[in-house]
């Protein structure tokens, strides 16, 4: 399986680095080309070509820094599609869009344009713990501990497999279903803060570095990549810091721009 990072942080941002300008981008993952997880970052980062490939987008939430490449998305397919883009996240989620973002104040409803009988954009309501088949890859959405509802997704093909947890704070239930997973290959993990705003991180319920390592335990594989993600780009120095400190096996930072292959 392909994963693209468009984007991997938990806000947008210029960086200037000693090498030079560094672009921090909202969370968006391509999957083999047609599969979108998550859609913080889309269009900026993908030829109009490459946007009319993609088939099914599924959310983990309805956070705006998941979901604001997707108006732009539409806007820019919406004459060009034969079938809608399938839009899978939870009620909540699907709700959400409808009512606050393609409502035709903040934006047309893609839902219905060009036509009603053939919209841009059509949805599909997904029941945690349930196994969907979306462009050949099976995802499992499961209940995550965010402010909002959230999930975490496992994603498998044949041959590799990978856990996304979304926003979250301590939670369990993702972590032991991807544990019994023979083929598990990669877990990708929040980390939006450092240790000193632990407070903040309950708040807001993301992860520090200190809560990634509990998390890492629950997961209880030492044979996977780990990779951390959703890195606030003003923290991003002092996390990578204290991710290093921990030294837990095969845990690197994700980067934006990479494609991997599990
Ligand atoms: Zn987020
Ligand atoms: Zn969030």
């Amino acid at each position: 399986m392909n994963i693209r990072a468009l984007g991997c942080y938990g806000s947008d941002a210029l960086l200037q680095r000693t090498t030079g300008p560094h672009t921090c981008n909202t969370c968006g993952f391509l999957l083999n080309g047609t599969l979108l997880l998550d859609a913080g970052t889309v269009a900026t980062k993908l030829s109009f070509n490459e946007q009319k490939q993609i088939r099914h987008i599924i959310l983990s939430h309805l956070h705006f820094d998941h979901i604001k490449g997707l108006p732009t998305l539409a806007d820019n397919i919406s004459e060009q599609m034969s079938t809608p883009i399938v839009v899978a996240a939870i009620p909540e989620v699907i709700h959400g869009l409808q009512r606050h973002i393609f409502n035709t104040d903040v934006y047309p409803d893609f839902f219905s344009i060009p036509t009603p009988e053939q919209p841009t954009l059509t949805s599909s309501c997904l029941k945690p713990g349930h196994v969907y088949s979306f462009s050949g890859i099976e995802v499992t959405p499961i209940l995550v501990n965010h402010t909002v509802p959230s999930t975490g997704f496992i994603v498998q093909d044949r041959s590799s497999a990978f856990v996304y947890s979304g926003d979250t704070y301590s939670t369990d239930e993702l972590w032991h279903e991807a544990h019994r997973i023979p083929h598990l290959t990669a877990a990708f993990i929040e980390c939006s803060f450092p240790n000193s705003m632990s407070e903040l991180a309950r708040m807001s319920k993301h992860l520090t570095p200190a809560l990634l390592a509990q998390e890492v335990r629950k997961l209880d594989r030492d044979d996977i990549s780990l990779y951390a993600y959703h890195l606030k780009p003003a923290y991003k120095d002092e996390i990578i810091h204290e991710l290093r400190e921990l030294h837990i096996p095969g845990l690197e930072v994700l980067e934006e721009d990479h494609t991997l292959t599990i």
